[in-house]
């Protein structure tokens, strides 16, 4: 099956991880990805390694998309970090609003992703592909599901490309996502977000942070296996390869993996995908 396909990577904090992360990409280089995405820590905070680790990816002959969160930001500082990936030759960017840690004060000159979008837009034309983040199950801070599709309408038609999803476990959620976005006039490439189960107690945190709903019996079953770890990972690769099928059986235009900058879950994936 040929299906165009991303990876997602997060820039490593040592520099043992970031020999760690050479090797993984080497490893799922082998599916010929599109593109491999490289997030960004909001406020800045990870900006030389998101940027160096996109440099890498660009300098190993891979497309690579940089992650750019907003929240906090004044016009100025993204401008110039807009002018560095330019300089850098990155042609991608998955823009955001982020998340501030708490303890930090809102401020900035951006309050929404769309802000961002339309400012790229305003400030550099077509030199970027953007790419926005959709939510089929709702964003966690949204008013209502209705608002929220709303708002990504509106990120959208600031000037984004395509979109990726929070990962879902739940195919109904994206497919009525996708519909009622075509609906309002919206009809880019929605990309689901795929989530490998490689660790129960991660992937509990992760969702409880992001608002992606564990199904309760995808929940049981993990928390059923305790630390049984080799369980764990065998359920979690029939569960996402099953997901995965589903939406490559419906057409999907790609599929985005987060990575955790493991290969061995993905890789297996795709195999047993045939993609
Ligand atoms: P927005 O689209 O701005 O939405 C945020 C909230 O504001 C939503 O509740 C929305 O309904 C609401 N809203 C939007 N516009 C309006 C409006 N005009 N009026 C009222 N309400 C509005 N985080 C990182 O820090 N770094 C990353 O690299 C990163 N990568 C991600 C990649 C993907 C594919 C996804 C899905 C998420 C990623 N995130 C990342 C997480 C993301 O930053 C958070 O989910 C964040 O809370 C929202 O960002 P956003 O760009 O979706 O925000």
């Amino acid at each position: 099956m040929s299906l165009p396909i991303s990876f997602e990577f997060f820039p490593p904090k040592t520099p043992e991880g970031a020999d760690k992360l050479r090797a993984t990409r080497q490893l799922l280089y082998a599916q010929k990805p599109e593109f491999c995405s490289v997030t960004f820590g909001a406020g800045g905070s990870t900006q030389d390694g998101t940027f160096g680790t996109v440099k890498e990816i660009l300098d190993e002959g891979v497309d690579a998309a940089c992650h750019f969160s907003c929240v906090g930001a004044t016009k100025a500082t993204v401008r110039a970090q807009l002018a560095t990936l330019r300089a850098m030759n990155v042609k991608r960017l998955v823009a955001l609003r982020g998340d501030l840690p708490s303890g930090y004060g809102i401020g900035g000159e951006f309050h929404y992703a769309s802000d961002l979008v339309a400012f790229i837009r305003a400030e550099t034309g077509d030199a970027f592909r953007i790419e926005v983040a959709a939510y089929p199950e709702v964003h966690p801070q949204a008013k209502s599901a209705e608002a929220d599709l709303q708002a990504f309408a509106t990120k959208v038609k600031a000037g984004a490309n395509s979109a990726i999803t929070q990962y879902f476990f739940n195919t109904d959620a994206y497919f009525r996502f996708v519909d009622d976005a075509a609906a309002l006039g919206v009809d880019l490439a929605i990309v689901p977000g795929i989530m490998p189960i490689t660790s129960s107690t991660q992937l509990m945190r992760f969702s409880d942070a992001c608002g992606a709903e564990i199904p309760r019996w995808i929940r049981l079953r993990l928390q059923g296996y305790g630390d049984d770890i080799q369980s764990i990972k065998a359920f979690g690769l029939d569960v996402v390869t099953d997901l995965c099928d589903q939406l490559c059986r419906a057409g999907v235009p790609g599929i985005h993996f987060y990575t955790m900058n493991q290969s061995a879950a993905t890789l297996e994936i795709c195999k047993r995908l045939g993609l």
